[in-house]
């Protein structure tokens, strides 16, 4: 099979041998593997790089003692593995397993081997495109906004509009809250209005505090995502929240972020909540926003075949992308 390798601000194709099923490990066939900013890193990274990619649908090719599946099912594919068995396994939260098998490969090839268990079936109205975004792009703002009870009655603040940021935006309008969203690229606030954004602001050029102070008789929002990882876009979510606020970081930010427990926390009372990837527990209510908010499909910007995958992570590296999603086959 061909897989992608990545490096030095390049992306090209390899082969490597084709995976075989064993007990409950089946293969599925990929049919949309979605571009990450995370797998970013190994592609603006010196040397040679493969394994990337952890997003993406397809098709059950191939089983061995599966119980859950059959050759045929449509499936979407969760990132990493999980021993099914802990407290949290059986949560959903399989993401944090502690005895968690040796993972399955990176899913930016023709097929990748994966737990039975870890792939729930998709709809057949959902198309392979579509499900995918039931990774990164939905389920850890999905994950936030719902652990904030984010809903009608409130204004967010989101920071931060590549696919995570967009994806938020997207479903906090599901959810009816008015949304306000931050980002320094002209094209990608472009495209949170497209998904339903009341108002984008460039941090750049407006006082973005000032205007959310005013919005809300000075008292601040009452919640806030930041999706970017930069810690002045995390700093403006814990300044723009009001008193008992609620904010959320689900971008990935490896530094520090200043923060005083007392100023910044106790003497206003506000919660702070993390997530990381999917939840399996996320499934069923992402398939039903993905039914019902017909504007997700503006998540998606490009879609390339593996012939130009070198153009598709130039494509996403330029930052004028939503989801930019990859199909092993064309
Ligand atoms: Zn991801
Ligand atoms: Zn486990």
């Amino acid at each position: 099979m061909r897989h992608v390798v990545l490096g030095d601000e390049k992306a090209w194709l390899a082969e490597a041998p084709d995976p075989e099923p064993e007990g409950e490990w089946i293969v599925v066939k990929v049919h949309a593997s979605p571009i990450c900013g995370s797998d970013m890193h190994a592609y603006h990274a010196e040397g040679t790089h493969a394994g990337q990619g952890h997003e993406g649908t397809g098709e059950v090719v191939a089983v061995d003692a599966a119980r859950h599946l059959k050759v045929g099912d449509r499936v979407l594919l969760n990132p990493a593995s999980g021993c099914g068995r802990c407290r949290l396994c059986r949560s959903g939260a399989y993401i944090h397993c502690r005895n968690a098998p040796p993972g399955s490969g990176g899913h930016f090839a023709q097929y990748v081997r994966k737990q039975d268990w870890l792939c729930p079936k998709l709809p057949d109205d959902l198309n392979y495109d579509l499900g995918s975004l039931m990774g990164c792009a939905l389920s850890p703002a999905y994950q936030a906004l719902t652990r904030m009870g984010v809903n009608a009655f409130h204004t967010i603040l989101i920071t931060g509009l590549g696919p995570v940021g967009l994806g938020a935006v997207a479903l906090a309008k599901f959810l009816g809250a008015e949304v306000i969203a931050v980002d320094l690229e002209p094209w990608r606030r472009d495209r949170a209005r497209e998904l339903g954004a009341d108002e984008t602001l460039d941090p750049a050029e407006a006082d973005v505090l000032g205007l959310l102070r005013d919005r809300t008789d000075g008292e601040g929002v009452p919640r806030a995502l930041d999706a970017s990882g930069a810690a002045e876009a995390e700093r403006l979510c814990l300044d723009a929240l009001g008193a008992l606020g609620k904010v959320a970081f689900i971008g990935e930010n490896p530094g520090e972020l200043p923060f005083s427990p007392s100023r910044d926390g106790i003497r206003r009372g506000i919660e702070i909540i993390t997530a990381w990837h999917q939840n399996l527990n996320s499934f069923d209510d992402l398939v039903t926003f993905l039914r019902r908010f017909p504007r997700a499909e503006k998540l998606i910007s490009h879609t390339f075949g593996f012939s130009q995958v070198d153009e598709a992570f130039a494509t996403f590296a330029s930052r004028r992308a939503a989801k930019v999603i990859l199909h092993p086959w064309d």
